[in-house]
């Protein structure tokens, strides 16, 4: 992080601005409105600037700058459009220990001004370090469109009720849900709508509810397969809400990152051959943590319900008598073909799709293979990498084509992305040149030959060690 964000309290603080012209004004405007007792220094000040400074009654030196001026401020603006001026300021307030904001270089900073969106007593403060002042004031843009105006009254109400909710709830967890509820429901509604009587109504309701036991829930989340961006929306929101997250190691950081920040990440990964919690524990500290009133999100790499084993966790939580819901999520074979540009379905080409394990309880030998080998369908290998040479054996031997197109699908949908290509016939011979490792997804059938033109997110894959009629991304 390159710079703290924080809001600062400028009320009765004396805060200076050197500079007479426009930029001075948009400054000394904003100061005054943050309660600074702001002086302005410059040898002539435009019309509108001598205006503000009547009307707001601050002080004025019509002269020009000089190092003692920066003692006894807060902060100091330097906006004269001259640099030699701006370099001095900048060197007399550091000198000080007072932060500066030089308006038009960063040199001359030891504080920026971020973009705004003011909805007071809510600010949303935003920020790109400088690099990229005009993307900062985009984002800004789509903010002020989510946070409707009256946002400001429901934060209004909230300071007045503060007091009321944390006499009646003293844990920090009863306050946090309350406000949750206020927030989410239609006391909040009522609020932006102007309609403080029904709001506060609604939110003596749910006070008096407020006090009785916390009872805990457990959301059986998807992650999808990699790319944030395959969050669903409900995925995200209770990412932000539960108190513990217990996830996976295939659940990505960038995920993670979404978070609430005061949650407990509790990782409970597998690696492959490497010890890790077994599902009887994972199981049971699921039913713990969410039987002492917890609420937490179970996150998992694509789709919970899709060899996820979401389903013995449900159980479980189910035998326990717990509360609790599932976020289907983007299972990793529907976006990783969609990332390597793969339909899984094809009018002409397939009209199935299976999603087969060989790693089940039942050893890839139980698979029924007569049926998997008929044409005109895809199959979605999960957990197979070490087992690609008995598929291939097995598909074959049972009737499908050695010439069938395959496509490998390693760290699909991150920028790890790689996606090799060629025939069933040829598989162990490209898993070992590519040294293809999990997780990766192999995709079988006529579709696996689609899609060369990468589409999307999806990254082309370059094959490390080309044979000399090797295509990009194609063998044979
Ligand atoms: N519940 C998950 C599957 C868990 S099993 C889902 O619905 O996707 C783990 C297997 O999923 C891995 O061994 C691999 O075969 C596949 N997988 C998960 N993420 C993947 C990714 N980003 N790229 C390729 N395969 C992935």
């Amino acid at each position: 992080m390159d710079y703290f964000p924080a809001f600062l309290d400028l009320h009765d603080r004396p805060c200076l601005v050197v500079g007479g012209g426009d930029v001075a004004l948009r400054k000394v405007r904003l100061l005054a409105q943050a309660g600074a007792i702001v002086t302005i220094v410059a040898p002539e000040f435009s019309d509108a600037l001598s205006h503000l400074a009547l009307q707001k009654n601050l002080q004025v030196n019509a002269r020009k700058f000089l190092p003692s001026d920066v003692l006894g401020n807060w902060l100091v603006v330097s906006a004269t459009g001259r640099p030699e001026v701006e370099r001095l300021v900048f060197q007399c307030a550091t000198d000080a220990g007072i932060f500066c904001n030089g308006v038009d270089d960063v040199a001359n900073c030891s504080y920026i001004t971020p973009a705004i969106v003011d909805r007071s007593p809510v600010i949303v403060a935003i920020s790109s370090g400088g690099a990229a002042p005009v993307l900062a004031r985009k984002l800004r843009g789509q903010i002020e469109l989510l946070l409707p105006t009256g946002i400001s009254r429901l934060a209004d109400l909230a300071r007045d009720w503060r007091r009321r909710v944390s006499d009646r709830l003293d844990s920090l967890l009863a306050r946090r849900r309350f406000w949750e509820s206020v927030f989410d429901g239609a006391a909040a509604s009522h609020a932006i709508a102007g309609e403080i009587q029904e709001a506060e109504a609604k939110m003596g309701d749910l006070l008096e509810e407020a006090g009785a036991d916390q009872v805990g829930e457990a959301w059986l989340v998807g992650a999808g397969p990699g790319d944030p961006g395959l969050l669903t929306i409900r995925a995200l929101q209770s990412l932000q809400t539960a108190d513990v997250i217990l996830h996976d190691r295939l659940v990505s950081s960038e995920v993670l990152a979404m978070a609430r920040r005061d949650a407990d990440l509790i990782s409970v990964g597998k690696t492959p051959g490497c010890a890790a919690n077994s599902q009887d524990e994972i199981n049971a500290l699921l039913v713990e943590l969410v039987s002492s009133g917890k609420r937490v999100c179970r996150l998992k790499g694509g789709d919970p319900f899709i060899f996820g084993r979401g389903g013995e966790e449900a159980e479980a939580l189910q035998l326990a008598g717990l509360k609790y819901q599932v976020v289907p999520g983007i299972t990793a074979a529907a976006g990783c073909a969609a990332y390597a540009g793969i339909p899984l379905t094809h009018r002409d080409l397939s009209q199935s799709v299976a999603f087969v394990t060989a790693h089940g309880k039942n050893s890839v030998d139980n698979l029924d293979w007569k049926s998997l080998a008929r044409d005109k369908q895809t199959l979605a290998f999960y957990m197979a990498v070490r087992r690609f040479p008995d598929l291939m054996n097995n598909l074959i031997v049972n009737g499908r084509s050695a010439d069938t197109p395959v496509a490998i699908i390693e760290n699909g949908t991150t920028p790890q992305q790689r996606v090799i290509r060629g025939t069933l016939g040829q598989l162990t011979l490209l898993t070992e040149a590519h040294r293809i490792v999990p997780p990766a997804i192999l995709i079988v059938g006529e579709v696996a030959a689609l899609g060369k033109q990468e589409s999307g997110g999806a990254t082309q894959m370059v094959p490390s060690c080309a044979k000399p009629d090797y295509k990009i991304g194609q063998i044979g």
